[in-house]
């Protein structure tokens, strides 16, 4: 048993809350026409996800509301709730009791719940399949459809047997896999196509830019080189020049120092000169005096010297000293004689006139002296006195002397200190005098370091590069060669870029873009091939299990088929086959035809299901010469071979035995019994075998009001 229940509130002719239970085997359905009955089976049509309004015998879906009678007005809207038995857990819910609902109100809007929680058309209908119930199939057969498997379609009667067969499950997961085949395969085209369209764009970019794909390279290593020659010059250069500085201000303090000392030197050097003057003069006094008191001593000599020959003039008078004068007379003139002839000899007579003159006078005076007759003795006294004159300046002359030379003694040492104190200044001045060149070498040095430094930075301008990005980097300090080597590097480099070209930056944009685009379509179009080949593997599983599975149940159904056949007919024969497929299939392609080779078990599975018939001693086959009658007997034959060979939980029937004669009713009543041990029924039937054979009875009544009631009349044995 899996039906447990019915409740039908304000549905079609139920005006009112109506409850029908189900118990295990046979449930009847009767009342008069028009009471209400197949509203019943209508419903449980309904809450097998039916959509169809046409199936429900209404236009739309506010059809199914109570409409109102001459007893009751209209409903608002009208719900249905069928309750299952989920002990054998035949939908795959923990619930034990499994609840389906649906509701429809006047605005057209409709909910649908498992269990009292909302949930979507899709979700129930899910839900049914897998629990292999539906509506497609042979599960509910409406009234006047008794001959449904017959009037069906050969696909129509396929997709019936794979309800009950329980493989519409697949199906859907099939045909959802298939959706989104078309969909994937719909956007692998469009990605396909948008590749296609890009490549040969970004063919066009890539060669247009590939010729700076190396310039970003090279800017990094022109950028690396420009650091360590830049970076090594700079941090070198400002090093020197900052180094000077120091240098500088010691200097000055040098000399400032030194200019200090020079003052003081020259200072004591003023004091020292000072003191010359004083000495200087004494000492020429004292030389004058030394030239007064020489020339008297020589004076006083010469006088001496004439008063000797005098004397000895008059000396000569006295026989004593006729003798000793007449030698020294001889004497005397030979030396005048000598004298003169040598001066003659000579013939210097400016010299001898001289002489001559000399003689003369000093005869002159010697006879004046004569002639005065002064006599020898007084001579004599005078010659003490003269005498004692010159000795007592030679004795000032010697005082004169050493006075000289105590003062010349002075003076030298005077000269050594102040030539003592003038070298002093002087190696002053000149100290102060180199270190002011030294400091002047060093501002010039400084000024050679500035002047470089000026340089570089103009390089770095030139090089479009900031001084200030330099000052930050500390680079090691590199040997001329090796900045040669790097300063060669660098001018290579340039020419290469400047070979290159500027960057067209909005061309490169447009290539990194479209590179970007075309590797996300190029993946996504991986990704879509996958989900194709996944779901293309998904189906031909699916397909696979739905061949496999339909085509050995169909033979059996085919052979219960004839069974039953054969029992109702009294013989003869009757077979279900497939359809033959097409495995060739033609397709259309750019204007042209082309055989496509269709998998067969792809194809196989959408093979309809075709009835051979041979009826009992009738000539004729074919299904188009069947009686009413026995058009509801072949359908209600393929019927019991379907469910023997795959017993549903239930089949809801709604009068199939009307076109039935008495015999045959019987015999179906007769078949109900036997397959109610597996199956519950729930037969809508005015048939009284039928009614009879029921487990329950249920009768359905119009009432005053106008809306149908339900009376329950459980059968005894
Ligand atoms: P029969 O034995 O002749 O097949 P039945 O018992 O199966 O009859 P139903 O077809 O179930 O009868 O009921 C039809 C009745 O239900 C009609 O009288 C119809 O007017 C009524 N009906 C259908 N829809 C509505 C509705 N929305 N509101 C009120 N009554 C409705």
């Amino acid at each position: 048993m899996l039906l447990k229940r019915l409740e039908l509130n304000g549905f079609k002719s139920f005006a009112k809350r109506v409850v029908l239970e189900f118990p295990k085997g046979v449930t009847a359905i009767v009342g008069p026409n028009g009471s209400g009955k197949s509203n019943i089976i209508d419903a449980i049509r309904w809450l097998l996800g039916e959509r169809d309004a046409k199936q429900l015998r209404g236009g739309t879906t506010t059809d199914l509301i109570f409409g109102g009678s001459s007893g009751k007005s209209k409903s608002g809207m009208a719900s249905a709730a069928l309750f299952f038995d989920n002990t054998k857990k035949i939908f795959p819910l923990h619930f034990d009791e499994v609840e389906i609902k649906r509701e429809v109100y006047r605005d057209g809007t409709s909910f649908y719940y498992i269990n009292k929680s909302e949930v979507r058309l899709k979700d129930l209908i899910e839900l049914l399949s897998q629990s292999r119930l539906g509506t497609k199939g042979l599960i509910v057969v409406s009234q006047g459809n008794s001959d449904l498997f017959i009037k069906a379609t050969p696909l129509d009667r396929r997709e019936m047997i794979e309800e009950i067969l329980g493989l519409r499950e697949f199906r859907i997961k099939k045909h959802e896999a298939e959706r989104k085949l078309k969909n994937t395969t719909i956007n692998l085209e469009k990605t396909s196509s948008l590749i296609a369209e890009i490549e040969p764009h970004l063919k066009l970019l890539r060669r247009q830019t590939s010729k700076w794909e190396k310039r970003e390279e090279l800017e990094r290593e022109l950028i690396g080189l420009e650091n360590d020659y830049f970076g090594s010059k700079a941090s070198f250069l400002t090093e020197a020049y900052l180094a000077v500085d120091p240098l500088i201000s010691e200097l000055d303090n040098n000399i400032s120092k030194a200019k200090r000392e020079l003052k003081d030197l020259e200072e004591s050097l003023l004091k020292i000169e000072k003191s010359e003057p004083e000495n200087r003069s004494n000492l020429n006094k004292v030389r004058s005096k030394k030239t007064i008191t020489e020339s008297a001593i020589r004076e006083i000599e010469g006088f001496l010297s004439d008063l000797k020959i005098k004397i000895a003039l008059k000396e000569r008078d006295s026989p004593e000293n006729t003798e000793t004068d007449f030698k020294e007379a001889t004497t005397y003139f030979k030396d005048i004689y000598t004298e003169a002839k040598r001066l003659m000899g000579l013939k210097d007579l400016e010299a001898l006139n001289l002489f001559l003159k000399r003689i003369i006078s000093l005869g002159d005076s010697v006879f004046k002296e004569s002639n005065k007759d002064n006599n020898v003795n007084e001579l004599r006294e005078q010659e003490e006195k003269i005498l004692n004159n010159l000795r007592k300046e030679k004795k000032e002359f010697d005082f004169i002397l050493k006075e000289e030379k105590e003062l010349e003694k002075k003076l030298e040492s005077f000269t050594t200190i102040f030539r003592k104190a003038f070298s002093l200044v002087e190696s002053k001045k000149s100290e102060i005098g180199s270190f002011v060149e030294k400091q002047d070498r060093l501002k010039l040095e400084k000024e050679r370091w500035s002047f470089k430094i000026n340089d570089l930075k103009d390089q770095v301008r030139q090089a479009g590069r900031k001084w200030d990005d330099f000052l930050n980097i500390k680079k090691d300090k590199l040997s001329e060669s090796e900045l040669n080597e790097i300063e060669s590097k660098i001018f290579r480099l340039r020419g290469q870029l400047s070979a290159m070209g500027e960057v067209d930056e909005a061309l490169v944009k447009e290539a990194k873009e479209t590179e970007e685009r075309f590797n996300f379509l190029k993946d996504q179009l991986a990704d879509l091939e996958k989900a194709v080949a996944d779901l293309e593997s998904v189906i031909l599983e699916l397909s696979e299990k739905i061949h496999e599975e339909f085509n050995e149940a169909l033979s059996k159904i085919s052979l219960e088929f004839d069974k039953f056949f054969s029992l109702m007919f009294k013989g003869g024969k009757a077979k279900l086959i497939k359809q033959k497929v097409e495995i060739k299939k033609i397709e259309e392609e750019g204007g042209e035809n082309i055989e496509v080779i269709v998998p067969k078990k792809l194809n196989d599975i959408e093979a309809g299901v075709e009835i051979e018939l041979t009826l009992p001693k009738k000539k004729v086959s074919g299904l188009d010469v069947l009686s009413g009658g026995e058009r509801s007997l072949v359908s209600i034959a393929a019927l019991f071979a379907l469910i023997s060979v795959s017993p549903p939980p239930f089949l809801v029937l709604d009068e199939i035995d009307a076109p039935l004669d008495e015999r045959n009713a019987g015999r179906f009543s007769d078949m109900v019994q036997e397959f109610s041990k597996e199956v519950q029924f729930i037969i809508v039937t005015h048939n009284r075998a039928t009614m009879e054979s029921a487990d329950v009875l249920y009768g359905v009544t119009l009432g005053e009001d106008g809306a149908s009631k339900v009376v329950s009349m459980k059968m005894t044995g």
